[in-house]
């Protein structure tokens, strides 16, 4: 079945729309030029797992392209909890979305209107599940994350998704699962939708969050990782400086925590680091429900 003729319902401007028929004309402006904003959350056992830090980060991606979204985060985070419910499922993605309309066309449309849709989907793993566990190979990618002074870096933009999309096609038709990305200054950045960690001598690094997406996930596991007395560095990390380390994983609300094997020359072994984060970060997701007294 195609993804857009599942059954089901999808959230749009306010209603519950059947999902076959949530559609939008095709002179929208976030599809002309990419004004368009997302999030991606996952639930768990029935409750989205920090579901309010994305949807405040879905206003502030919304502010930084400069439109502001017509549904307070309490309404979207509501509406994000009663479209789980209506859709059945207990562990789903969550895929809230923002956009300029096809009300006015043209690279300035200020006065457009903002729309404003969700969809929940069950999505159980980001790379194949046997890969997963054995480490996934990563190729490095030709493009590279974007100066902030080039581009939002800091908002999670469709427009920025199209430089992971070449990258991520690239290294699939090479028979990688993802890329890794360099900033333009050449250091360590990201993965195509995940953050990436390493680890040498019972210690995390993790390059600082300064041109690309600071994900909830990076952020939940530099906690997870300081509440267990890990130190956790973040700083410049050159490709050159791969080969000295032990363990490497990526981390993203999709990926969860998902350790790697090999970065185009470079190679890791998933060891005791990818584990205790893996365990950690998959005890944090839990729904966390008030046990009634008996
Ligand atoms: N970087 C990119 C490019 C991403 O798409 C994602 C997934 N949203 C992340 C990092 C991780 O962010 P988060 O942990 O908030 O999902």
């Amino acid at each position: 079945v195609p993804f857009d003729q599942l059954d089901g319902f999808i959230w749009m401007d306010g209603e519950f729309v059947k999902w076959s028929e949530a559609k939008i004309h095709v002179l929208t402006h976030g599809l002309h030029y990419g004004s368009s904003v997302f999030e991606g959350e996952r639930a768990y056992g029935g409750e989205i797992f920090k579901l309010t830090e994305h949807t405040e980060r879905l206003h502030e991606s919304a502010r930084i392209m400069g439109f502001k979204i017509p549904f307070s985060v309490a309404e979207i985070d509501e509406s994000c909890r009663q479209l789980l419910k209506k859709q059945g499922f207990q562990d789903a993605y969550v895929r809230p979305i923002a956009w300029r309309g096809s009300d006015s066309l043209g690279v300035s449309a200020p006065n457009s209107r903002i729309h404003c849709a969700i969809a929940i989907w069950q999505w159980p793993s980001y790379f194949d599940p046997e890969q997963r566990l054995k480490g996934i190979r990563l190729d490095i990618a030709e493009y590279r994350r974007p100066d902030p002074r080039t581009a939002p870096s800091h908002a999670k933009a469709s427009g920025l998704y199209m430089i992971c999309t070449i990258s991520k096609h690239a290294a699939e038709a090479k028979g990688y699962s993802d890329a890794m990305m360099l900033d333009w200054r050449g250091q360590v950045a990201e993965a195509t939708g995940a953050n990436i960690f390493f680890a040498r001598d019972g210690k995390l690094h993790t390059p600082k969050a300064d041109c690309f997406l600071n994900g909830i996930t990076r952020r939940t596991v530099i906690e997870l990782a300081k509440a267990r007395g890990i130190e956790v560095a973040e700083r410049v990390i050159m490709p050159e400086e791969l080969e000295d380390f032990e363990e490497c994983f990526l981390c993203g609300t999709a990926a969860e925590v998902t350790p790697v094997a090999e970065i185009g020359p470079y190679r890791f072994r998933p060891g005791p680091l990818c584990e205790t984060m893996m365990e950690d970060y998959m005890e944090a997701v839990q729904p966390r429900r008030a046990v009634a007294a008996e």
